[in-house]
């Protein structure tokens, strides 16, 4: 079964096409505002551009051979999401075919398990919206997120506050490993997690102390916290295998440490590769082909921008 999938939730404008499971195209565009995402805007780029990228993927598979189409409907920007479900809603229709709508952050899982292959792991999610610790069991069980602001969000205005532009996620990651540790606050509350405190401490602290300091203690603070809710996750359900998905998996510290931590309680860690970390539409393809084999699944097709991922119900 051949799926073509369209990601449009927030920053990136993303198509791919998978058959079983295998990534044939993977076509995207990023929106890199100066400043933070403006919704509207990145709603505008998205439509500027998007006929260009459905154009490199006609270029590369038949459309006539597209059986699904699939379009992440939410959690994400309003402005984003509709446009995406109009784009999608036009396509479906001109090709004469089925459309699914799929959970962003299931797509972020569900590329990861496809690539990597793990048994029944704990899944940590790092994006820019998300930030959640997941235990997937007749649907998905969060069993510890962020109560402000995602990791990948709090990283992009720490660059900010820097002048570094979007996202900056990798420009901070290289100017930390020149870094020396300052204290900053950690705040960890159960299996939950808030970086606002770490981060406006931080912003603070640029000003008058080093940046590769701030950056790297930043980095340091952030993923212990991140690995220490990842190891009580699975301690509590006795796992041995941690999946590591989102944009901000793609940060080698970060996989560092909770490599340590998985080797140190004998268990694996594994990693979506980097150029399927963040967003994009073959991860969209991958899930709408598994909500379409999984017929207990309900099917949306209206944009849902706080959907959360314990909503989907297997
Ligand atoms: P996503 O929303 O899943 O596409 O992920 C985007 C987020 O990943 C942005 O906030 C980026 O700053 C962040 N990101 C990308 N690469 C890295 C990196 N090497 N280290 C930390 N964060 C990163
Ligand atoms: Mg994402």
């Amino acid at each position: 079964m051949r799926v073509l999938g369209i990601e449009s939730t927030a920053h990136t404008f993303g198509i791919g096409v998978v058959e079983n499971k295998k990534i044939l195209v993977d076509e995207r565009i990023v929106y890199k505002p100066k400043e933070g995402i403006v919704p509207i805007e990145a709603a505008e780029f998205h439509r500027e551009h998007s006929a260009k990228v459905l154009q490199k993927v006609e270029n590369k598979i038949n459309f006539k051979e597209v059986d699904l189409i699939g379009i992440s409907t939410g959690p994400g920007l309003p402005p984003c999401l509709y446009f995406g479900l109009e784009f999608a809603k036009k396509l479906a229709a001109k090709l004469k075919k089925p459309l699914i709508g799929v959970n962003h952050c299931q797509a972020h899982i569900e590329i990861g398990k496809t690539l990597t292959k793990p048994k029944e792991p704990i899944i940590l999610y790092v994006s820019g919206g998300n930030t959640q610790i997941i235990y997937e069991n007749k649907g998905y069980k969060i069993l510890g997120e962020t109560q402000d602001i995602g990791i990948g969000n709090a990283i992009d205005k720490l660059g900010r506050a820097a002048g570094l532009s979007f996202p900056a996620g990798p420009k901070i990651e290289k100017i930390a490993r020149k870094g020396k540790f300052v204290l900053l606050p950690y705040s960890v509350k159960g299996m939950d997690l808030n970086f606002s405190g770490v981060l406006s401490e931080s912003i603070r602290r640029l000003k008058n102390e080093k940046e590769e300091d701030i950056f790297y203690s930043f980095q340091e603070v952030c993923f212990a916290m991140l690995t220490e809710v990842s190891e009580r996750a699975l301690a509590a359900t006795e796992k041995n295998e941690l999946l590591l998905v989102g944009g901000v998996a793609q940060n080698k510290r970060l996989q560092k440490m909770l490599k340590i931590m998985c080797e140190e309680r004998g268990a694996k860690l594994k990693v979506v590769p980097k150029e399927f970390a963040g967003d994009n539409g073959a991860m969209i393809a991958l899930t709408a082909l598994v909500t379409y084999k999984d017929k207990k699944i309900r099917n949306e097709t209206e944009v849902r921008p706080n959907w959360r991922i314990d909503n989907i119900y297997k």
